[in-house]
């Protein structure tokens, strides 16, 4: 997949995009797996989890195991932290957009 090829480059919208759900409701990683696959990311376990471990290294998330039926999940959410960041996001990628748009009458 195209988008795959440049993932390093996108993995900052991929973590702004986690962190935009983390901020609304606690969720388990192959949730997000499905949720990212559904907007174009294809992520394994093996890119996501280290993922969402370093923004828990960098406070932005807190986890906890939960049981389901027999078996156990680990939920992730947003700290303070992580929606003031969020909050930020917001309005840079906004900022973002609307120069993407304006500079689109001079792309090919
Ligand atoms: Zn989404």
């Amino acid at each position: 997949m195209r988008m795959m090829k440049h993932q390093e480059l996108l993995k900052g919208l991929i973590r702004l995009h986690v962190l935009h759900h983390a901020s609304q409701e606690p969720f388990y990683g192959q949730w997000m797996i499905h949720e990212l696959a559904r907007h174009g990311y294809t992520l394994s376990p093996g890119t996501l989890y280290p993922m969402l471990h370093g923004l828990e290294r960098r406070g932005y998330l807190k986890s906890k195991n939960e049981r389901n039926g027999r078996t156990f999940r680990r939920m992730y959410w947003a700290t303070s932290l992580g929606r003031e960041a969020n909050k930020l996001a917001k309005i840079q990628v906004r900022e973002l957009i609307g120069e993407l748009q304006r500079s689109r009458r001079h792309s090919s």
